[in-house]
């Protein structure tokens, strides 16, 4: 069946404009389609597998489980859930921790968190607010596509919930307008990610903290992207000397198994009581060894240090490569978390990469993204260099 008829006649919705390749197995920084024709996977399903494509140290972990629980309730101890949770407790500035299965997920708990929080705990009946930016994404559900600041992605989808507000990103005088009665908390990305891979500043991630902390403002850091590693840490607020209350995770935590977390202060962690949130899924046994697995690695190997010193050499080719070709106007992001601006249309970048079977993405009209897997090695960066090269020479 051709493509053009495959995608009229499918049964999904047409939320995706799909690229007309079926992939099909995976190893390493490598996919293969239908064909076996093989790809340099600079996507990593989007920033989610961290450690490459079936990695062993997350497979053999699985393996194990696989045979022994997939699922249970909440409604029962799980220890791969606990050791998973202890985990991120011992290795972040949290003390407590929620699962649940995806990135809005996540955001969305830590949205309910802050507003509870601010009325049980503070008592202030009316602290419903929470300040986002613009450009930010923050997810698809109602609460977190209200918290996102890009109206195209809010198109239809009136009336938004209440309680948001934006201010523009990575501007120091735009803090003054932060406090309020109404604010209880702010969300922040410290590299936005769909928004065209903007890095945070340092000054003005600091103010805002200390805006935060003198107002009594909850600061929750969206580490969904930028977490487990993405940026050259295990968490991207480590490089920003910062201290958040609530933490957001997804995407790399399970290495591709569906699972997501929030990370909070003990404080305003105890604002939720048994009833007062929950998921089926979140946390279960089979997601939790994943989970476990994936951050052990992360956190007991090299492998972040190493996608640090990578990010540095990738972002230095590119720099190379935007004094040879003039439509590359900027390169910039952390780790290997990277965005390159160009002065052309990023997809069609993106759909000449692919005809020389390399994979990335866009985030934003001309903005091209690039998320290699942590475990990376120099010779896929320069294959990588070397085919950006003869695209740019060849436009
Ligand atoms: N927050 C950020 C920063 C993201 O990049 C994403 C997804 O791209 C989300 C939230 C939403 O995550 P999910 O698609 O798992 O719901």
């Amino acid at each position: 069946m051709s493509t053009e008829l495959l995608i009229e006649q499918s049964p999904l919705m047409k939320t995706y404009n799909r690229f007309p390749i079926t992939l099909e197995k995976g190893k390493g920084s490598y996919v293969w389609d239908q064909e076996g024709t093989k790809y340099l996977d600079f996507t990593s399903g989007i920033a989610t597998c961290n450690l490459g494509h079936l990695p062993d140290v997350v497979k053999e972990h699985v393996d194990v489980q696989l045979e022994k629980l997939w699922h249970c309730s909440n409604l029962y101890h799980i220890p791969e859930q606990e050791a998973l949770a202890r985990l991120l407790v011992q290795n972040s500035c949290g003390d407590q921790v929620f699962f649940c299965n995806s990135g809005a997920e996540a955001n969305e708990a830590a949205i309910k968190l802050a507003r509870r929080y601010a009325r049980v705990e503070k008592g202030g009946e009316e602290a419903f607010e929470i300040v986002a930016f613009n450009q930010s994404f923050h997810g698809r559900t109602m609460a977190t596509l209200s918290a996102t600041g890009q109206p195209k992605l809010q198109d239809g989808f009136a009336p938004l919930l209440q309680g948001f507000r934006h201010l523009p990103y990575n501007d120091v005088q735009g803090l003054r307008k932060l406090p309020s009665d109404k604010t209880c908390a702010v969300l922040v990305e410290l590299v936005q990610g769909e928004g065209g891979v903007n890095p945070a500043d340092v000054e003005w991630t600091q103010q805002l903290e200390d805006i935060c902390k003198a107002n009594d403002i909850l600061l929750m850091v969206d580490e969904i992207q930028t977490g487990m590693g993405r940026t050259g840490t295990l968490f991207a607020y480590e490089q920003y000397g910062i201290d958040p209350d609530v933490i957001s995770i997804a995407k790399g935590l399970g290495s591709g198994f569906p699972i997501g977390a929030v990370i909070a202060k003990a404080k305003v962690a105890e604002a939720f009581g048994p009833g007062t949130h929950g998921s089926t899924f979140g946390g279960n046994p089979l997601a939790s060894s994943a989970g476990f697995a994936t951050v052990n690695h992360l956190v007991s190997s090299d492998v972040i240090n190493e996608a640090f010193i990578l990010g540095q050499y990738l972002k230095d080719q590119l720099e190379k490569l935007k004094a040879e070709c003039k439509e590359v106007k900027e390169v910039r992001g952390k780790g290997l978390l990277i965005g390159m601006e160009i002065s052309g249309k990023a997809i069609s970048i993106v759909e000449k990469a692919r005809e020389k079977n390399v994979l990335i993405l866009v985030a934003g009209p001309n903005v091209v993204r690039i998320l290699p897997p942590l475990t990376t090695s120099k010779e896929e960066i320069d294959y990588f260099i070397g085919v950006m090269k003869e695209i740019f020479v060849e436009s």
